[in-house]
This record gives C-alpha cells, sequence and structure tokens, in this order.
C-alpha cells in the first residue's frame, strides 16, 4: 500500500478512522490510536479512544454485578 498523499512512498501505517495509508510525514498518533492529518479523523480518534474506556468500565461493572 502506498501513502495516500504521496504515492511514490510507501505507507507504514493506516488512519483508523478513514482508513487511508499514510506515510511517517503524513502519520499522527492521537492516544495510541494512528490517524491521518485531518482534524476530523483526529477528533474522531479522541472520541474512538474515549468510548474505549467507557466500554470498559461497562464490561468490569457487569463482571461486578455477575460475580456478586
Ligand atoms: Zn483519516
Ligand atoms: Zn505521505
Amino acid at each position: 500500500m502506498k501513502c495516500f498523499n504521496h504515492h511514490d512512498r510507501d505507507a507504514f501505517g493506516i488512519c483508523s478512522v478513514c482508513g487511508k495509508g499514510l506515510c511517517l510525514e503524513c502519520m499522527e498518533k492521537v492516544n495510541d490510536i494512528i490517524t491521518c492529518k485531518n482534524p476530523i479523523c483526529k477528533n474522531k480518534a479522541k472520541q474512538m479512544r474515549l468510548w474505549r474506556i467507557i466500554l470498559i468500565i461497562l464490561i468490569f461493572v457487569g463482571i461486578l454485578l455477575i460475580l456478586d
């Protein structure tokens, strides 16, 4: 796969929001989630992180309720 912005460069990562191939220069990391430099993708990555934490808490509370 090639970088979405640079067709002569190999992609090192894929934006987890829009799925575009990204070279090192085009890659951004938001809370361990790889995204492109698009602000929309960066915002979504932040939300994804938040939802993941909420989900983990919900699962944790669910396990506690089952065990009790
Ligand atoms: Zn993106
Ligand atoms: Zn690039």
